[in-house]
């Protein structure tokens, strides 16, 4: 990781770095006024409700990272040591991580060309291969991935039909849109993140979502080290020290204030580089699928090296001398060495776009002159435009 942390000065021009509001500093001071500089407090609660009513979610507990919120999730819907976990390989090893500190399997699923996220049908075959080998897996991790839905109706009805939980990693979705809902609510557990790259930050930070009270409540539990109702420290289950500080809620209840700003913002890159580059032989931007509105956290593109007249490392390169920041797109979890030898549901979709992929600046703090110099950048090495 980069240093994310820069003055306005800088010439650098960074992938996606934090963008704080008006109101974030007042809710901090609030926070030291009254001495709650704790794991809880009223901006952890306050920031539950208002993420919860933001995404159309009942319940939700925030929480130390997403890693962390993934990790009390699968716990929740039923993972133990030894199951298995069907999961996008087109992602973050995030996502994957805390199927290991469960000590269950993750089994990866390629992507469909569509969305780039998860292939429905390649997850109803595997379920269905799974089943007949009667060894169902114990949940599903599906991935929305640089600011879009997976296709979540045809992936929930093949995991209602095997009766296997679906866990959805929003980490990256916050402010997408599947057929008007909001992808992480859809599933049994939704997960979100608010890392200093994401489109709103606490500087590190999580949330848990579900319909279920009773999940969230445990989740809340477990979180503060499981503590039983007694008053003494009783307890009879293992826990984690997961919970979000109140100091960090209040950055992110002020965030939260301006989160439609964000990803309009966001959108408009995507709109300027898609203006500039979109004759460009050779260049292809991720698709918007039809089912949704995508948030464009990130633009991401890819380069056929024939037809634009350089690679993607080439670009990634001539990128970095002008001190501007892009990265290729995630290396497929099924190419990973930790996680070599694992079972996997194609891998073409996702071998082929990491191969090709470029991240570009998609901070929403950028100016127009930053994403000019890019395009001029991208442009000066096409061999047509
Ligand atoms: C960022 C991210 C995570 C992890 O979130 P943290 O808050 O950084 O722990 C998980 N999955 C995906 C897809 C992510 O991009």
């Amino acid at each position: 990781m980069s240093p994310i942390g820069h003055h306005a000065t800088d010439n650098r021009i960074y992938l996606s770095s934090p963008h704080m509001g008006e109101l974030e500093q007042s809710y901090i001071h609030e926070a030291f006024e009254s001495n709650w500089i704790a794991p809880l407090g009223p901006h952890v609660d306050a920031f539950e409700r208002e993420f919860c009513e933001a995404v159309g979610s009942p319940h939700g507990a925030a929480l130390s990272s997403g890693t962390a919120a993934l990790h009390l999730g699968l716990r929740l819907v039923g993972v133990g040591p030894g199951d298995d976990v069907l999961v996008s390989t087109f992602t973050f090893a995030a996502s994957v991580y805390p199927i290991r500190y469960l000590g269950a399997n993750p089994v990866f699923i390629d992507s469909e060309r569509a969305s780039w996220n998860m292939d429905p049908e390649l997850l109803a075959e595997t379920l269905e291969a799974h089943a007949r080998r009667g060894r169902l897996p114990k949940a599903v991790v599906v991935v929305h991935l640089y600011g879009q839905s997976a296709d979540l109706d045809p992936i929930i009805e093949a995991c209602e039909r095997y009766n296997v939980p679906l866990v959805e990693d929003a980490a990256e979705a916050l402010g997408a849109t599947y057929k008007g809902r909001t992808p992480g609510t859809l599933g049994q557990v939704g997960i979100f993140s608010f890392n200093g790259n994401k489109i709103i930050t606490t500087s590190g930070g999580g949330m848990l979502i579900s319909r279920s009270a009773a999940l969230i409540e445990h989740a809340r539990k477990l979180a503060t080290q499981a503590r039983d109702d007694a008053p003494h420290y009783e307890h009879s289950e293992i826990g984690y020290n997961y919970r979000l500080s109140n100091v960090l809620a209040g950055i992110g209840r002020g965030q939260l204030r301006v989160l439609d700003e964000r990803v309009d913002a966001r959108r408009r890159n995507f709109g300027f580089y898609q203006s500039e580059l979109e004759g460009v032989s050779g260049i292809e931007f991720m698709p918007e699928a039809a089912y949704g509105r995508h948030s464009r956290w990130l633009t991401t593109l890819t380069i056929e090296p024939e037809a634009f007249g350089a690679g993607r490392e080439e670009v990634r390169l001539a990128l970095a001398a002008e001190n501007i920041e892009a990265r290729p797109l995630w290396k497929p979890m099924h190419l990973q060495p930790v996680f070599a030898g694992a079972e996997t549901a194609g891998g073409g979709v996702a071998e082929h776009l990491f191969a090709r992929g470029l991240c570009l600046p998609s901070g929403s703090n950028l100016r127009e002159s930053d994403l000019e110099r890019v395009v001029k950048v991208i442009g000066t090495m096409a061999r047509s435009v």
